[in-house]
């Protein structure tokens, strides 16, 4: 075993045997080596099967190497390019790999700005932790990924195309070349853009597939609220069923009570009255057992129907909405289930920042069609309301440029 590099004398043995301790390298932005490409590639044009395949790629990328005797490497960026890897690679194996999914906006205003992406680089770490990844400064990812945003952001999203957006996917790999079954003692960081098409607009709303008896997407004691590629593998035999049924995605319920949770890899959110008072709520599930993903689009709906939905005064100046009360709890399919059949079911979403927020038209659970109503035609009232407020600051329309969950990148 390879020793390990500067232990202190009198350090507990504990912190000796940690593949990673103080004294190492942290991740530092300000250490990035860039060397840019020669030959950039064509943007492809809007509305186009590059744009909608997810397989382009901008013409950068961001790395950094780490191992458990130095530390984190200098960062670079480079001309995007495949990563080179041993067939023993841990991540291979051992499904020791996690990501992030943000996007990066051009504004309607002209600038280009990221949502809240202090919250994505949080999570991450949370993830490298569940999955034995080492530590980083969530701020120096968060430097890294405007960086690269700014690099390739004002050719990929040009001005002359507002309302557009790139996907980015800052992921960690580990890299040990050994098939041994432990702890990563090397590891990969590395940040893509990729274009991706809206996914919002689904004609007469999501149709969602609740899982069945046999399929638990998370557990109590997993690792469902970490963003790790573990949790995704194993749900496509699912998902390809729904697909092959007419559904966009499976709705994932847990346990003998059938307790929703999520909707494929959105979060998901009621608007119900309830049977005893025909009081209105927006329902999501609460994060307590952590079987449910900390999205940040189902945080920043929490946080806006709070404040703007909370009283008749607020709610009022929001195009005349009644007030509704937030509600994060266990709830079941057949809560579900009866609030549609006694008219009380209002309208129902996926909130996620890959299909956004998106209308949801019907569950199939257990042999039958639950229809969600659809007030609006292609959507509820309220998650239009949503829908419009969120991309109100994430594009910087009319009165939101200055919102505190928009993060300007400044561009050369
Ligand atoms: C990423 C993800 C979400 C949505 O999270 P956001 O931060 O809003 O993008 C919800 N559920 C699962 C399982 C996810 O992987």
């Amino acid at each position: 075993m390879a020793p390990i590099a500067v232990t202190p004398p009198c350090e507990p043995v504990t912190t000796i045997t940690k593949p990673y301790s103080h004294g190492l390298a942290e991740l530092d932005a300000s250490l990035l080596q860039t060397t840019l490409t020669t030959s950039p590639r064509p943007v492809p044009a809007l509305g186009s099967p590059e744009m909608a395949s997810q397989r382009t790629c901008t013409d950068h990328m961001i790395q950094a190497t780490w191992n458990s005797e130095t530390g984190w490497s200098a960062p670079t960026l480079t001309p995007y390019g495949p990563l080179s890897l041993m067939p023993t690679a841990s991540c291979l194996h051992y499904a020791t790999e996690c990501f992030e999914g943000m996007k990066l906006y051009r504004g309607f205003d002209g600038k280009l700005r990221l949502f809240r992406p202090d919250l994505n680089c949080k999570r991450m770490l949370v993830s490298t932790n569940r999955i034995s990844l080492p530590s980083f400064p969530p701020d120096e990812l968060l430097k890294l990924i405007a960086k690269l945003c700014a690099t390739d952001g004002p050719r990929w999203l040009p001005k002359d195309r507002p309302g557009s957006f790139l996907y980015i996917r800052p992921t960690m790999i580990a890299t040990d070349p050994a098939l041994g079954v432990q702890r990563p003692t090397e590891a990969m960081l590395y940040v893509i853009l990729t274009c991706f098409a809206p996914m919002d607009d689904v004609p007469g709303g999501m149709k969602l597939l609740a899982s069945q008896d046999d399929m638990v997407r998370a557990w109590p004691g997993g690792f469902g609220y970490a963003k790790v590629g573990a949790n995704y593998g194993p749900s496509l035999v699912a998902q390809g069923e729904a697909r092959r049924r007419g559904y966009h995605q499976i709705l994932w319920l847990f346990g003998d009570e059938c307790y929703v949770t999520e909707a494929g890899a959105s979060n998901f959110f009621v608007v119900w009255r309830t049977k005893e008072e025909g009081k209105l709520q927006l329902v999501t599930a609460s994060l307590d057992e952590r079987i449910v993903l900390d999205g940040v689009t189902r945080r920043s709906v929490l946080e806006l129907a709070r404040t703007r939905l909370a009283d008749a005064s607020a709610a009022a100046e929001e195009e005349g909405l009644e007030p509704l009360e937030v509600v994060e709890r266990r709830y079941t399919m057949f809560e579900v289930e009866e609030a549609a059949r006694e008219g009380r079911l209002v309208e129902a979403f996926g909130a996620g920042t890959a299909w956004f927020v998106a209308p949801v038209g019907k569950i199939h659970f257990r042999g039958k069609d639950i229809e969600v109503p659809q007030s609006e035609g292609d959507g509820g009232r309220y998650t239009k309301a949503v829908k419009r407020w969120l991309k109100g600051i994430m594009w910087g329309e009319e009165g939101s440029e200055a919102h505190e969950w928009g993060y300007v990148v400044e561009e050369k």
